[in-house]
């Protein structure tokens, strides 16, 4: 991979929607080119800024300026003759920058069609109040840091005598300065998506998503731990579920019943330390 391409993802990358190959790729060009790394820091905290903007109207020639923008960045950084495809280190760095908060903005913008601020679900108001939330389908990750707090993400594994799992992949790591809003899309695609883990600092428990794996048969009895139970009521009534768990518990023989996901999780979770569970605009919450 060489430094434009590494440039061109850096979004993806962010956002954690590259395929593990090219996340590979990546990281092994960031440990040999410390120009690329550094300037991947530089976008990281442009986009963190992006997170603490409250939502905004868009008006509707937004797609249009950005382009323009877009175009004149590039115009600008040919007639600088900088070495191409530096991030930020052209004059044409502060145009840069005003489009990416554009973007960020732009960024789903299913998410804020319609008429009115509420659009938005409100967000929580401290570190443990984090809240996981499905908006025209996009998953966030959402809360306000009242402490600097680090969040781990991390993917799939199999390993579940820990959580996370000893193998899961690290995929990003945030630190969010007090008071500023946190508020992450969620990128899971193909057929076979795996659990992310969060890990939270000041907060013991590992926040679980699980979301339905439409290629995965799933039968309705069989022996599970917590994770592999919620992962089958994922997939087996179409819910992205998100849990605070301690520890994947010990495995039990589990049938999934009835047409309801609420009664068939609860009943599910009888016999785990696990009573609060709620169904929110296709959420499943476990506490
Ligand atoms: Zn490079």
């Amino acid at each position: 991979m060489n430094c434009d391409k590494a440039q061109e993802l850096f979004s993806d990358f962010h956002e954690g929607a590259l395929t593990e190959g090219l996340r590979l790729n990546i990281n092994r060009h960031f440990e040999n080119c410390a120009s690329c790394a550094q300037d991947f820091l530089s976008f990281q905290q442009a986009y963190q800024s992006c997170s603490t903007l409250s939502a905004v109207a868009v008006p509707d020639d937004l797609g249009e300026t950005i382009a323009r923008r877009l175009d004149m960045v590039d115009f600008e950084r040919k007639r600088a003759s900088a070495r191409p495809g530096r991030w930020l280190r052209t004059a044409a760095a502060a145009a840069v920058v005003a489009a990416v908060l554009a973007v960020a903005v732009m960024y789903k913008p299913d998410s804020y069609r319609g008429t009115g601020a509420n659009i938005i679900p409100p967000i929580a108001q401290s570190a443990t109040e984090l809240t996981i939330e499905k908006v025209n389908g996009t998953v966030w990750i959402r809360f306000v840091a009242g402490e600097k707090t680090r969040v781990d993400v991390l993917e799939g594994g199999t390993v579940e005598s820990l959580l996370p799992p000893n193998d899961a992949k690290p995929i990003r790591v945030d630190t969010i300065a007090a008071g500023s809003h946190y508020n992450v899309p969620v990128t899971v695609d193909g057929p076979i998506p795996q659990p992310l883990w969060l890990k939270v600092s000041g907060m013991k428990e590992t926040v679980g998503i699980f979301f339905p794996q439409p290629a995965v048969l799933t039968s309705r009895t069989f022996t599970g731990d917590v994770p592999q139970t919620l992962q089958a009521i994922a997939n087996g009534y179409g819910v992205v579920v998100e849990a605070r768990l301690i520890g994947p518990g010990k495995p039990t023989s589990q049938s999934l019943v009835g047409a309801e996901v609420l009664e068939a999780a609860r009943a599910a979770m009888e016999n785990t330390s696990y009573k609060s569970i709620s169904l929110t605009n296709g959420v499943l919450h476990v506490r």
